[in-house]
């Protein structure tokens, strides 16, 4: 079967589309036929190496993959069955989605909703899943429509993408950052109500600035988060999962002790199958799938591996499906 393979033979890492044989494929309860995978901030830096994200070689990488259950002594799974993954160290420590088939624990499987098919599923992967959990923490910190704007970092980028569709289709104002002026209209067409110029988070962070957004969700961590933070109105909420722009965070407890403001932590990986259930029940009924096409990209396997460097460098947009039979 095809397969994108990262070996690591000495200090340098190779990444190459292969021929392996699925005798190989680590163990687990349940096969899946993979129909796509797809290109995550994650997979470019486990393909380019630029972070040590594969933690063991050889390593198909793939946070995530869609695909149909092709052979299962999983309770919960059949053949035929449709299913999706995110996250569990697959990609990482488990070899991934970027091959035609995968070995997993079905324990890591969830069945996918009626009213998605295998490539809106991709479409929405990790990236989109991530952004509902991000949406989903707000709203368990009782940040309704109501409370005010709600700012989104990193906005033209995968996460970004989906939580401004599904903020503003719950009917949240959202205020979308991005780097790049060339993407506002692409944003407002996923119903932005306005476009920030990212520069004005990235300066120097003061303990409290004025009071703009009633919630925030970011992907850059660093200033931009310090900023945001700074920025919130009393008893905002902020859903941090990302490190864009950063690992650090240059903030003060000032928005915390002084405006009451709440940081939220979002992981996807290890996050409970509960709280997927209810990300995937809430993404196939909120997310407008005409949207959710505009901000997609297809990408042939053979180009995943080039497409992986642009991805480092913020210039590809939204979501990068990868079909994979
Ligand atoms: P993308 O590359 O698709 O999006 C990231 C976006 O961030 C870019 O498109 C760009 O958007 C913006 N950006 C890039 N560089 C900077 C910078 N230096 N400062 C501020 N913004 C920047 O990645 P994903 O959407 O897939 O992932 C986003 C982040 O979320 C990553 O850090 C990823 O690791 C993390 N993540 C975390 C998860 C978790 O479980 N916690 C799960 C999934 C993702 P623009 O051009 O619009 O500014």
């Amino acid at each position: 079967m095809k397969a994108i393979l990262i070996e690591k033979p000495d200090d340098t890492q190779t990444v190459s589309v292969s021929e392996v044989s699925e005798t190989q494929l680590p163990e687990g309860d349940v096969l899946v036929d993979v129909a796509y995978s797809t290109l995550n901030y994650k997979d470019a830096l486990a393909i380019t190496g630029a972070a040590p994200v594969v933690r063991s070689f050889p390593m198909v990488p793939g946070i995530d993959f869609t695909g149909t259950v092709a052979e299962s002594s999983h309770p919960d799974f059949k053949p035929g069955d449709r299913v999706v993954l995110n996250g569990w160290g697959v990609g990482e420590v488990h070899w991934g989605g970027l091959a035609e088939r995968a070995r997993v624990k079905g324990d890591w499987l969830v069945p996918l909703p009626e009213a998605i098919d295998l490539r809106q599923a991709a479409a929405i992967g990790t990236a989109g899943y991530t952004a509902m959990l991000c949406v989903l923490a707000l709203e368990r910190q009782g940040v309704t429509p109501d409370k005010g704007e709600i700012v989104v970092s990193g906005a033209a980028g995968g996460v970004g993408s989906v939580a401004t569709a599904l903020l503003a289709a719950k009917g949240y104002e959202v205020a979308a950052v991005t780097g790049r002026a060339s993407e506002a209209d692409y944003l407002r067409g996923l119903g932005a109500a306005s476009v920030i110029d990212r520069a004005e988070l990235t300066g120097k962070t003061r303990a409290l600035a004025k009071e703009r957004w009633a919630g925030g969700i970011d992907v850059a961590g660093s200033t931009v988060l310090a900023n945001m933070l700074s920025m919130m109105k009393y008893r905002g909420v902020v859903a941090a999962c990302g490190l864009a722009a950063g690992m650090d965070l240059p903030a003060s407890v000032a928005p915390f002790i002084l405006r009451g403001v709440t940081l939220a932590g979002v992981d996807s990986v290890m996050c409970p199958k509960p709280d997927r259930l209810e990300a995937w029940s809430r993404l196939s009924s909120d997310l407008d799938l005409g949207k959710l096409e505009e901000m997609s990209t297809e990408l042939p396997f053979d180009k995943v591996v080039e497409t992986a460097q642009r991805f480092l460098k913020g210039e590809v947009r939204g979501r990068i499906i990868v079909p994979v039979t």
